[in-house]
């Protein structure tokens, strides 16, 4: 491609597009490890080259500016390459959710307009059953850590063996920032899946601003350059929150553990070394869970836990095996970092106890990010601890709209505000605390009831694994609460609802909940159904439980 000339005295209208942050990451990290499982072991600059043959093998199948380029893999290296090589060409990376339903999965690429994707072996039964139905898609290339696999889905190449056809060198332009980058779908209670979508300029600054965030801020696991990562939420699920993005702008050693197994976890946490980690509370649940944790040294594992409310009793658990543990908040449509809980300066000297109260926060804004709590009519409440009303805000990378909806669009963005869906209050230290989902939250005799309060009080009892509470309807109170719970397993047959009830019932007098929040009802199950993204799955549990 042409070079531009610049006049004399013309200065470079700087992009913040994302090869910028691959030509720091790689200065940084130049001879640094990039490691997938027990599988391949590479440094920066071989991931570099492979980003530019990543680049002409995809424009080889035809790939162009504003193309969809679809990825459904597990956390790899290679998808590490896809985060970087599909945007830096000007293309949009689909990152494709292998949790939804087939149909599912074939509306999304349908609807993002996907023309090749890249499918990892694994997948080849759900590609089979959707391929008839992909209206856009031209070519499909097979990801394999063991070369071609046989199948009746139909295939046009693999993606090793179409890097090494393909040149070493690509020359990635200098795009326009406000070019789409990104495109993903989030599940909502009903309809179809939603398209949320980002730009460099928004995949930049939000890299930025993670950076201070995790980096800088005090709180009691940093992210800082000589750490070894290695992410837990999917990268199908808001750019892995982001941080490979970060993480490879930092240079630091990264490990990408494929499909999550308890056991490859913890055998590469401790021998790549690795010591930041970021997931939803469910999967440092199913860790500390699991017996072998208990024997291991995990003293130097930090880990930010978002996606949901992180319990105290799990934050509890996880220190106990010395993991440095503290929560984070955002959304899909946040790309998605809004809030993270750290201390401030002046919190310094405050008892272990108290600072795990503020851990567990939803926390304070990251930088750059305007927060508010609003009532029904829009209008701004006070921040002082109390006043409780959905949570809207304000950042350079939110969503612009969802994608081809206009209609879902206007309840999205009101008022020049993105409007969460969460029910929350903001202290008089600034600090945003999330109470429900707006439809999650209780309404029992005209008062609220927050679910994830309960929950947390619920699973602080010392037979809880975990706790999952619902409002179900009620004809006297409108509704009531209903808790869902697993017991840990010594405690399998030992605890009753009665049991459970006369607990919640001392914790109220003790001030912890309002005494028409004592759920009448406990249930409990072998396990608690899950979403497309691991969390507790309350819209199921309402249609098991309602009646
Ligand atoms: P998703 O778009 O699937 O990432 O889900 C975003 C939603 O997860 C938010 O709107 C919240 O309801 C919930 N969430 C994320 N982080 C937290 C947190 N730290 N505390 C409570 N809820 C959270």
């Amino acid at each position: 491609m042409e070079a531009k000339i610049y006049k004399p005295g013309e200065s470079y209208d700087y992009p913040l597009i994302i090869k910028k942050i691959l030509a720091t990451g790689i200065i940084y990290g130049q001879n640094q490890e990039i490691v997938y499982r027990d599988k391949v072991r590479y440094r920066y600059h071989d991931m570099y080259e492979r980003v530019h043959r990543l680049a002409n093998g995809l424009t080889a199948l035809g790939v162009g500016k504003g193309d969809v380029v679809g990825v459904l893999d597990f956390d790899s290296h290679r998808y590490l390459e896809c985060f970087f090589a599909v945007p830096m060409m000007g293309a949009v990376i689909h990152t494709l959710n292998w949790r939804l339903s087939p149909a599912q999965l074939a509306y999304t690429i349908n609807h993002a307009e996907d023309s090749v994707i890249l499918v990892n072996q694994d997948f080849l039964p759900l590609l089979e059953v959707i391929q008839g139905n992909l209206k856009t898609v031209k070519k499909i290339i097979l990801i394999s850590d063991d070369g071609r696999k046989e199948t009746k889905a139909r295939i046009d190449g693999e993606y090793e063996e179409m890097l090494q056809a393909a040149h070493a060198s690509y020359d990635f332009a200098d795009l326009d920032e406000n070019t789409r980058a990104s495109i993903f779908y989030t599940t909502g209670t009903t309809g179809d899946p939603k398209g949320v979508h980002f730009t460099h300029r928004q995949l930049v600054l939000h890299t930025l601003a993670m950076g201070v965030n995790v980096g800088s801020y005090e709180t009691t696991g940093r992210f800082r350059s000589n750490d070894v990562y290695m992410p837990l939420t999917p990268m199908f699920h808001v750019h892995a929150w982001g941080v490979p993005y970060l993480a490879t702008m930092l240079g630091v050693k990264q490990v990408y553990p494929g499909r999550y197994e308890p056991e490859v976890l913890l055998k590469l946490i401790l021998g790549e070394k690795v010591t930041f980690s970021h997931c939803i509370p469910t999967i440092i649940h199913m860790l500390v869970t699991n017996p072998i944790a208990k024997k291991l040294d995990l003293s130097k594992w930090k880990v930010v836990i978002g996606g949901a409310a992180l319990p105290k009793s799990l934050a509890i658990a996880a220190r106990e095996l010395g993991i440095q543990i503290y929560s984070a908040y955002g959304m899909s449509e946040t790309c998605p970092l809004i809030s993270g809980a750290s201390l401030k300066s002046t919190m310094l000297n405050l008892d272990e106890e108290k600072k795990l109260d503020i851990f567990v926060k939803t926390g304070l804004p990251a930088p750059l990010v305007e927060v508010q709590v609003v009532d029904a009519s829009g209008k701004a409440l006070p921040s002082d601890g109390r006043s409780t009303g959905e949570l809207v805000m304000r950042a350079p990378w939110l969503t612009e709209s969802y994608y081809k909806d206009p209609e879902k669009s206007k309840d999205l963005w009101r008022d020049g505000w993105l409007h969460s869906g969460d029910v929350a209050y903001i202290d008089e230290q600034g600090y945003v605390q999330i109470t429900d989902r707006l439809k999650d939250v209780i309404k029992t005799g005209g008062e609220w009831v927050s679910s994830i309060d309960l929950e947390n009080l619920v699973s602080m009892h010392p037979a809880v694994s975990e706790a999952a509470v619902i409002g179900v309807p009620d004809s006297k109170w409108g509704e009531r609460p209903l808790v869902v719970l697993t017991l840990r397993t010594e405690f399998k047959g030992k605890v009753t609802g009665d049991d459970m009830k006369e607990y919640v019932k001392k914790m109220s007098e003790q001030g912890k909940l309002p005494k028409y929040g004592i759920p009448d009802r406990y249930e409990f199950v072998d396990a608690i159904p899950r979403t497309s993204v691991g969390k507790i799955n309350k819209v199921e549990l309402r249609k098991l439980y309602a009646e």
